[in-house]
Order: C-alpha cells, then structure tokens, then sequence
C-alpha cells in the first residue's frame, strides 16, 4: 500500500460534475501541480463546509490526500471569489472560454510556469466592472499563447522576416504570426488583418494592463483581432472550443432588442 500523502495547493476550479451521490469530481488547475482531476465528497449537501471553497471559478487555498483512484479535497479556505462572474451571463461566458483554455492547453499534473497568476489576474479583470471584459480575455489569450510556446510573431513577417510595416499585411494559422503584404500574395492559407487589428494585437501582447484601461478602437477592429486569436487558437487545437459557442450564444442574446423572444 503507498503512504498516505496529504499536500496543500492554491487552486482553480475549471470543471465541477456531480459524482456519486453528494460529491463533485473537480478538474482543478493549480501553480505547481499543473491541472488535478480530484474528488470533492460530500459538498452536494447542503450542510457541506467544503463547498464554498470549491466552487467554479473561486481562487482557493485546498488541503488533499492522495486516493486510489481521485486525490480528495479535505479542506479549504478561499482567497478570493469573483462575485461580479455570478451577476453578469457575459463575463461568466468568458470565464468558461478561459477555464476551457487552460484545460486544452495543459495536460494533468504539468505545471506551466506563470499560468495559474495568469488566470487569476484573467479572473480579477473579467470582475472588475470597469474593464471590458472582451479586452481582459484577448490579453489572456495572448498571454497563454506566450506561455505554452505559441507566442504570436507580429512584428516581423514569418516567411521572409522582414519588420512589418503599417501596410495590408496578413496572418497566417500555420506559422504563426503575420505575414508581409508580398509573401501573403503566395501563401494561399494566409488572411488580411488590418493595420488597426494588428496594433490592438501587438499593445495587448507587450503592454496588456495599459491597454485593457486605455484602448481606443472601434468595435470592428477588436472583433477582428478577436477573430483572429481564436481562428489561431482553434488551428492549434485543431478543435471547435464549446465555450466559443456558449460566448456566441450569449453575444447574440444581448443584441437582441429588449422584450424580444427567443422563439419569436
Ligand atoms: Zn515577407
């Protein structure tokens, strides 16, 4: 029998599925031990101590121990809740794209130096009523990219290298990064992006907190840098991501005029 170990881990709940009868089984992303599938029990009671430290998206400080098949969560204490997430659908949906892409991007228990503070700070700007949420989710985006080693090229073009000037460039999924206006007439897989797309890319990459306070762009352009990091980030993954879908849904729900009907 292996020796009973117990640990404790500041955590992020990403996923959250009823177990049993009472448990919850928990995919928990954490600083140093990368994403956990673990085993809450007990917390559908409604007497349980535990659930207010393991809910969705909830930064918590967790004790464990490891078990045969789940490690258990025995205690927790949280560190911080995002209250604004469970008021507002919109930033909720963002959080549930953010949650799907640490889980995509990461495997069990391989930390990824810098993700965990990433999200957390993803997570207390998508709370921060003053901020907009579509800003605070393209840095993260960028960040993540940054940090798993897909780092977007946007200042020098990947084919030919040259610096890229403010000019009908493009982007291409394969190489990741823009292209220059003469390599994008031959690569056919490569799409325009506009100069104001690519300026909104490149300020959220080097400078994310300055710019979620103080971009100035059109709602077109930031759409499109949108496109853009989600067109690269499904490439990479080579899936269609459900929160992507969820965040459409919600987007479409809010352009409705009021008093209008889902059914009509
Ligand atoms: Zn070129």
């Amino acid at each position: 029998m292996p020796s009973t170990r117990t640990y404790k881990t500041h955590a992020i709940a990403l996923k959250s599925n009823p177990f049993a009868e009472r448990d919850r089984l928990l995919v928990l992303f954490t600083p140093n031990h990368g994403k956990l599938r673990v085993l809450a029990k007990g917390v559908r009671r409604t007497s349980s101590r535990l659930s207010g430290h393991v809910g969705l998206f909830s930064h918590s400080n967790l004790f464990l121990v490891n078990g045969r098949t789940f490690d258990l969560v025995t205690q927790g204490e949280t560190i911080e809740q995002f209250p604004l997430l469970r008021e507002d659908l919109w930033r909720l949906s963002q959080a549930f794209y953010a949650g799907e892409l640490v889980d995509r991007f990461t495997e069990d228990q391989h930390p990824v130096t810098g993700l965990f503070e990433a999200l957390v700070c993803c997570l207390s700007r998508l709370n921060d009523a003053s901020l907009d949420p579509t800003l605070a989710i393209r840095a993260f985006e960028l960040e993540l990219l940054g940090l798993t080693g897909y780092r977007p090229q946007l200042y020098r073009c990947i084919s030919c290298n040259c610096e890229i000037q403010p000019a009908s460039n493009g982007f291409s999924y394969t190489d990741g990064g823009v292209i220059c206006p003469e390599c994008l007439l031959t690569n056919p897989a490569a799409f325009s992006v506009s100069v104001e797309a690519l300026r909104v890319l490149r300020n959220l990459q080097t400078r994310p907190e300055e710019t979620i306070r103080k971009l100035r762009a059109s709602s077109d352009t930031v759409e499109e840098a949108e496109r853009v990091l989600i067109g690269y980030i499904q490439y990479l993954l080579d899936i269609r991501l459900r929160s992507v879908g969820f965040l459409d849904i919600v987007r479409n729900l809010r352009a409705m005029p009021e008093g209008s009907s889902l059914l009509g």
